[in-house]
């Protein structure tokens, strides 16, 4: 039996594990499963696949998760240093599905016990790439993508030289607002944000991929991951979400990973790897598509891309400012409190103050290092966001 862990379980990549895991029982050993707020939900899947433990991210929820699980023999626990504990537990495989920086503490306690990290957490990489793959490395443990483009660069990988890759195209559906008239973008709402014309997702990835700070996180986790030079990585807008990356080598060869809009895969893929098992996802019927369309993503529209390519070419910590000023606007914007373009507005106002810091920017990459940075630029990010407001 495969021993098992799923930090985020309550959220949509942790429901399309446990889905996929739910299906063959007699092969999972379940040890942790973590959520945030979502309790009843937690509390079920524990019951329904077993665990050792559920761990809530959240003191204040420790009461409800143990009447939930009062009876059942499921240990219930709460906060960062039981997260911590639970991922420090010996598990094969461990899913990071949390959302954001709180991600990436756990995925470090796993790695550090040796298991097969499959990482949704694109945090984790955009704030501490260096660290996680050397945490890895030092451990004897491995870091499997699920990101679907990333999943996808890998798969387009196997068997290839790294050293024979010219190029690495990685698509975007352009989200909620590829099409709207450029003036109408600053009156955008949440509810609009909210809405992705092809992929089933939590709220906060959604909302990011309308500004584009998901792809932007994503182009930052593709240096992170693959090791290659930022001008190699480029972005193609394809509405229809069908290729999810491209691989171009230097005889011209393009590798194209093409598949339903279908977290499944992916996560299917890293749970299985390096065998490939039958997915439960659909078999696409090319005649019936007709067409993949693609264009260029508009830099005006999408200020997060530029701003991906400064963080690449400034380098240091800079991944983390980056990540958490993200984090912050994103907060801000979901609170009502600042508008849809501020977001990146308020993300380039934290990158130049930390510029004139340099010494902060290039602090060792430690995880301290990383923890005081976070704080410092979701600090930064306020006081941006109050000094506009004010
Ligand atoms: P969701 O918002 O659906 O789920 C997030 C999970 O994290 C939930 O279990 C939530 O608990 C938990 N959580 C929330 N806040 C905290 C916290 N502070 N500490 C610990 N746990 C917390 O997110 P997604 O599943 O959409 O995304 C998860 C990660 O995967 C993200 O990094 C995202 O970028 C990445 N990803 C997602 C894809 C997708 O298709 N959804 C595709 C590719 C990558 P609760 O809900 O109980 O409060």
């Amino acid at each position: 039996m495969r021993r098992v862990s799923i930090f985020g379980a309550t959220g949509s990549i942790g429901q399309n594990t446990i889905d996929l895991i739910a299906r063959a029982p007699d092969e999972y050993e379940v040890v942790a499963l973590s959520g945030g707020r979502n309790v009843a939900q937690l509390a079920e899947d524990a019951q329904r696949l077993g665990a050792a433990v559920a761990v809530t991210a959240f003191d204040e929820m420790l009461e409800p998760l143990r009447e939930a699980l009062a009876g059942t023999g499921i240990e219930a626990q709460a906060g960062q240093a039981a997260l911590l504990e639970a991922a420090s537990r010996p598990a094969d495989w461990v899913m990071s599905a949390i959302v954001g920086a709180a991600g990436l503490e756990p995925g470090l306690r796993a790695l550090e016990q040796g298991a097969t990290l499959a990482l949704a957490n694109k945090e984790t990489l955009v704030c501490a790439g260096a660290l996680v793959m050397a945490t890895a490395e030092a451990h004897g443990a491995r870091v499997l993508p699920v990101d679907s483009e990333h999943s996808a660069i890998f798969q387009g990988l196997i068997g290839e030289d790294i050293g024979a890759v010219e190029r690495i195209i990685i698509t975007a559906s352009g989200g909620a607002f590829r099409d709207w008239p450029m003036d109408k973008l600053r009156g955008a709402t949440l509810a609009e944000a909210s809405c992705h014309p092809n992929w089933n997702m939590g709220q906060r990835i959604t909302i990011d991929s309308a500004s584009m700070f998901n792809k932007a996180l994503e182009v930052i986790e593709t240096r992170e991951y693959f090791g290659v030079d930022p001008g190699q990585i480029e972005v193609l807008v394809h509405p229809e979400s069908m290729i999810h990356a491209m691989v171009g080598f230097r005889d011209g060869a393009l590798m194209a990973h093409v598949g339903p809009a279908d977290m499944r895969h992916a996560i299917g893929f890293a749970l299985h790897w390096p065998e490939r098992r039958e997915l439960p996802v659909e078999r696409l019927d090319f005649a019936s598509i007709g067409q993949f369309t693609f264009r260029a993503p508009d830099l005006d529209r999408y200020p997060a891309l530029r701003l991906a390519r400064s963080v690449m070419a400034r380098g240091g910590l800079s991944g983390t400012v980056f990540n958490a000023a993200k984090e912050r606007s994103l907060d801000a914007f979901i609170a009502g409190h600042i508008g849809f373009l501020e977001m990146a507005e308020t993300v380039e106002a934290v990158l130049d103050r930390f510029e004139s810091q340099p010494g902060l920017i290039d602090a060792s990459l430690t995880l301290d290092n990383v923890l005081h940075t976070d704080h410092l630029a979701r600090t930064y990010a306020d006081e941006a966001m109050a000094a506009r407001a004010g």
